[in-house]
């Protein structure tokens, strides 16, 4: 007998932007053990499956052999009754023009029970998004969502045009770019004045995301001129007047930028959600990667007379995150570090410390090696002992600085940078528009896989996270055009957006 019964969520992933999946549609593809998404769910949302999660695309893109809905159907009710949760996610909501209602029935019919978790709509979200408000007191009471699929040309819709054609409502289509010009005839000849403002929204709240703005008598014209193409949303209505007043996503400075993102994911996570959020689109291509360094027993040594320590020093997150995994395969945690003073590089590295429950001692105002060492010389006396929790390849600066002014330093290799070998980092890079470094280990990783990089990065916005990154790439001829003022992510994206010229 199955000793677990399987279940289904039904998700929306929402119309693209992944940070609009709902906090239920991520708790549930975070415990899934299969998903089966469709083409128009965003990366981002699919890598939240646990890595061991089994992952089904049933899309449909150009060429590609596609699942039917009944084989799709059949699939997620096999899954559950192999004992599996499965999330089947779909673009936006899963009732809206997407065959959810079919797929639960399947699942009732099959005795699989299921949840559904509603998602946020493109017939609304990406409206929201050109900065359309799909109603607003001066315009409209209602509106309506319809399909487009159908051809009123062929002479049979089950569309009411008549209802439709309402200037004080607002009407919007899904798939209607293949019909468009049979819908604006009906909606004219029920009555809809030539003068109605049409916007169509293609690739809602992505970075890719376009508006076209034009009246019902030159739609057709508009689209025909600019190649408009589907997936679009056709919004008809006095609302899209509002766009001028409200339009916000496609302002955004960084708005429709792809950025090469080169440090290593657990990092560039966060990098990317904050990318994302200011319109642009990250692209992950990590040059390096953190992993044991040559000898462990340094750090264990270390690690075991901790005590002996006046200060221990962090200079990077993953400092830290060694450090807490040397002293837990001692068996031991935070209060071995007893009455040690300890130092952060910078907030990243104290927001780590802190997560342990230690709160640090010293953070200098620019974070930076030279930084560390100049407090700590004021914060110690010659002949104090220190301990510095870092990368093999840091740079001698802190130790030497350190060392100079008569304090004894034990320089802990707690981790190592190596490179990652990625042979499409070139064409990554060429795809990009802007591309960041975070590290010097980040240029040195990039070079390492792209040897002209400077050629390659000429027509690029190169942005360094700060001096030492800027400095370590000017040395290899790469032109550096933004530095981050504060040495944080955040902080190369505020400089990013205040300085960037396209
Ligand atoms: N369930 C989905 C709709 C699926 S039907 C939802 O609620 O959004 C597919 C149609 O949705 C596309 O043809 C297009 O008209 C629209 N669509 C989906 N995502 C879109 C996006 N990001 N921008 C514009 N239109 C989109």
């Amino acid at each position: 007998m199955n000793a677990r019964r399987g279940k289904v969520w039904l998700v929306g992933a929402g119309p693209g932007d992944p940070g609009l999946l709902t906090l239920k549609g991520a708790r549930a593809i975070k415990g899934c053990e299969a998903l089966v998404y469709d083409y128009l769910a965003s990366q981002a949302i699919v890598d939240l499956a646990p890595p061991d999660c089994e992952r089904i695309y049933v899309g449909k893109k150009a060429g590609q052999h596609t699942l039917t809905q009944t084989e799709i159907t059949a699939l997620i009710v096999k899954l559950a009754l192999e004992g599996k949760r499965v999330v089947r996610l779909k673009g936006g909501d899963v009732f809206v023009f997407a065959r959810g209602g079919e797929e639960a029935q399947a699942l009732h019919a099959a005795g699989v029970p299921f949840d559904i978790v509603p998602g946020i709509t493109s017939a609304i979200a990406a409206p929201a998004y050109a900065g359309i408000p799909v109603t607003h007191r001066d315009h409209n009471t209602s509106f309506s969502i319809s399909t487009g699929h159908e051809d009123p040309l062929k002479g049979y819709t089950s569309l009411d045009y008549a209802k439709l054609a309402n200037p004080k409502s607002t009407t919007i289509f899904l798939m209607a770019m293949g019909n468009l010009t049979g819908i604006v005839a009906e909606l004219q000849k029920n009555g809809l004045p030539g003068t109605t403002p049409v916007a169509i929204v293609r690739e809602g709240t992505k970075p890719t995301q376009e508006t076209l703005i034009a009246t019902l008598a030159t739609i057709v014209d508009e689209v025909e001129r600019t190649q408009f193409a589907a997936p679009a949303i056709v919004v008809i209505g006095n609302v899209v007047n509002e766009r001028e007043s409200i339009r916000w996503f496609d302002r955004a400075p960084l708005f429709g930028k792809r950025v090469l993102v080169t440090r290593p994911p657990a990092q560039g996570d966060a990098f990317a959600q904050h990318l994302w959020e200011a319109g642009a689109e990250p692209l992950l291509a990590p040059t390096i990667a953190i992993g044991p360094p040559d000898d462990a027993g340094a750090a264990t040594a270390a690690v075991a007379r901790i005590r002996d320590y006046a200060w221990v020093v962090f200079t990077s997150r993953n400092g830290v995150d060694a450090f807490f995994d040397t002293l837990g395969a001692s068996g031991k945690d935070a209060r071995a570090i007893g009455d040690a003073k300890v130092a952060a590089i910078g907030p990243k590295t104290a927001a780590a410390l802190s997560a342990h429950g230690i709160r640090v001692d010293f953070m200098p105002d620019v974070y930076i090696n030279e930084a560390v060492a100049g407090g700590l010389t004021e914060r110690t006396a010659p002949g104090d002992r220190l301990l510095v929790f870092r990368a093999q390849e840091a740079r001698d600066v802190l130790p030497e600085t350190l060392r100079a002014a008569g304090r004894i330093v034990d320089d802990v290799a707690a981790y190592k940078t190596r490179f990652v070998d990625d042979p499409d980092l070139r064409a990554k890079a060429e795809r990009a528009d802007i591309v960041t470094f975070t590290s010097s280990s980040t240029v040195n990783g990039f070079v390492h896989n792209v040897a002209d990089a400077a050629h390659v990065l000429a027509r690029k916005t190169v942005a360094a996270i700060g001096p030492i990154t800027a400095a370590t790439a000017r040395g290899l001829g790469i032109r550096v055009d933004v530095v981050a003022e504060e040495f944080t992510v955040e902080g190369l994206l505020q400089a990013l957006e205040a300085g960037v010229i396209v």
